[in-house]
């Protein structure tokens, strides 16, 4: 067992091939000639990413949010994702977990564990989505007495929005549930409950999405449909 995992390691180091990546890189960068760091070039970053130990480093990156805001931010103390959304947060004056870096034209939500090293293997720049940090319910649920949410499958006293199927669930629970869905590539939002479709309108609506995340979600679900419709032409 041990040997054999040692071989498909060894596999794995043998076939990885960083030049593919770098290429399709180059190519993006060509046709976003729009998009640059402002301090120094890539090399320079990812080296002071891994040597990130807490010394003092004043590199910093462009960044924008997927709305308005532009700017750059400190890349001080970052190695992974998680480090990166919190100087964000700083910066922007915004809870951490308000603050997502994402990849607007292919729909991808980077993850907290993801290196820094790896992150600037695919951007040349920060893309952040800022969620909404005063999530209203559209329709408040009246009861004071528990109530099951759909998503969480728990009881729990807080207020619900009624969702079409007339499940009820929280505006944060649904815009998780939201990322869950495009992170497996599902081109439809079904209820837990009872597998009615959720559309987007009213994913937007019962969330009460940011403007960021309006843009970011209807994208995103954009590229699964389409994805979905060519793999169905194909087969
Ligand atoms: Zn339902």
């Amino acid at each position: 067992m041990k040997d054999e995992e040692t071989e498909e390691q060894n596999k794995e180091g043998e076939t990885k091939d960083p030049g593919s990546i770098s290429a399709a890189h180059d190519k993006k960068e060509e046709d976003h000639s729009d998009k640059k760091i402002v301090d120094s070039p890539a090399e320079d970053e990812e080296s002071a990413a891994k040597g990130s130990d807490g010394t003092d480093c004043n590199t910093k990156m462009d960044f924008r949010t997927l709305s308005v805001f532009r700017g750059s931010c400190s890349l001080k103390n970052v190695t992974i994702i998680s480090d990166l959304r919190a100087n964000l947060s700083e910066e922007l004056h915004k809870r951490k977990e308000d603050v997502w870096i994402v990849q607007e034209e292919s729909g991808i939500i980077y993850n907290d564990d993801t290196t820094f090293v790896e992150f600037l293997k695919h951007q040349k720049h920060i893309e952040v989505m800022i969620g909404n940090d005063r999530r209203s319910v559209s329709e408040e649920y009246g009861s004071t007495d528990p109530v099951l949410d759909a998503i969480t499958n728990k009881f729990g006293p807080s207020q619900k929005c009624r969702m079409s199927c007339n499940h009820l669930t929280e505006p944060e629970n649904l815009l998780n549930y939201m990322k869950e869905n495009i992170r497996a590539g599902n081109a439809v939002v079904k209820c837990p409950k009872c597998q009615a479709s959720w559309e987007m309108e009213e994913l937007i609506a019962k969330s009460d999405m940011s403007e960021d995340e309006q843009i970011f979600y209807k994208k995103a679900m954009s590229i699964i449909k389409q994805t979905v419709k060519k793999y169905n032409t194909y087969s």
